[in-house]
């Protein structure tokens, strides 16, 4: 039976979010928070995996006690157990110190075969997530997976896709493994009315800083973080550009070289 884990962010609708001039940072109140849409990629991943090959999937994540409604989404979309990491302690925390955390959690709920990740989270989207925790869990990994062949369980690996920028590469690892996921071929599903309501009564597993053992306080949160973004600002914008259209190629050269002429 495989143990599959889905680590999870809830992330505010970037769309909507805008920067303060004066701090320079995000303003989140009022923003409505989603699934990191390239964790339901994940999440559709491992749920068909289980479909395929049994076992169960637990969905984790570490975030405000708000991120619960992103568990209770999973839970609808085909998680088994969710887990919520939540604590002021945990605040302010980079890559480095979430993924220690995730990680020290996900140790005390059994050793996992295969760990699925989003490929990047919408709002942070560092990218570095999947490779920290990798490491921490001892896995191997196996970046932008777009398709999970098939197991062998006897050999205890795994053949898997990853999509790159000019093909697609076949590879063999070992399990335990830990895969950032695409989106192309995991399209989430759309939970079906009694699997919603149930996941909103579902049980939701929640760890603090205390009811973790032997977390080290200097590697969580603020202190346990060596990133610091200084400012956050939007990219200036740039004047217009300006399409030339003159009806055929020579008139078109014709028209650039006139502008040119006049710049230079
Ligand atoms: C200096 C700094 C300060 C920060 N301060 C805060 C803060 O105060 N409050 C806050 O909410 N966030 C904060 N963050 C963001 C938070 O720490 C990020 O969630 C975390 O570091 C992941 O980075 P990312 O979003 O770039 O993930 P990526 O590496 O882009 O994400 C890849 C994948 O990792 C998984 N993943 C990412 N984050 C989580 C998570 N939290 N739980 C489970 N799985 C996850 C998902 O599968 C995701 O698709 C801060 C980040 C930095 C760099």
């Amino acid at each position: 039976m495989l143990n599959i884990l889905v680590c999870v962010k809830q992330v505010p609708d970037v769309n909507l979010v805008k920067i303060d001039p004066v701090t320079g940072s995000l303003i989140r109140a009022g923003v409505p928070s989603i699934l990191n849409p390239l964790d339901a990629n994940a999440l559709e991943a491992a749920v068909r995996t289980r479909e395929r090959y049994g076992g169960s999937v637990t969905c984790i994540t570490m975030g405000p006690d708000m991120a619960a409604e992103a568990l209770r989404e999973c839970l609808a979309a085909g998680a088994d157990k969710a887990v919520l990491l939540s604590d002021r302690a945990f605040a302010n925390a980079d890559t480095l110190a979430t993924s220690y955390v995730i990680v020290s959690a996900a140790r005390l709920l059994g050793d996992f075969d295969l760990i699925f990740c989003g490929k990047e989270s919408l709002d942070g989207a560092t990218g570095q997530m999947g490779a920290q925790l990798a490491e921490r869990f001892g896995a191997s990994l196996v970046s932008s997976m777009s398709l999970l062949r098939s197991i062998d369980f006897e050999k205890k690996t795994v053949i898997a896709e990853r999509e790159l920028e000019r093909g697609i590469e076949t590879c063999e690892a070992r399990y335990p493994c830990l895969f950032t996921v695409e989106k192309t071929n995991y399209r989430p599903r759309i939970p079906n009315l009694r699997s919603w309501r149930a996941s909103r009564f579902a049980e939701i597993t929640r760890f603090t800083s205390a009811t973790i053992p032997g977390l080290d306080p200097a590697q969580i949160g603020d202190p346990g973080s060596p990133t610091k973004v200084p400012r956050t600002y939007p990219p200036e914008v740039g004047e217009a550009g300006m399409m030339i259209d003159e009806g055929s190629v020579d008139r078109n050269v014709e028209k650039l070289l006139d502008l040119l002429g006049d710049v230079l």
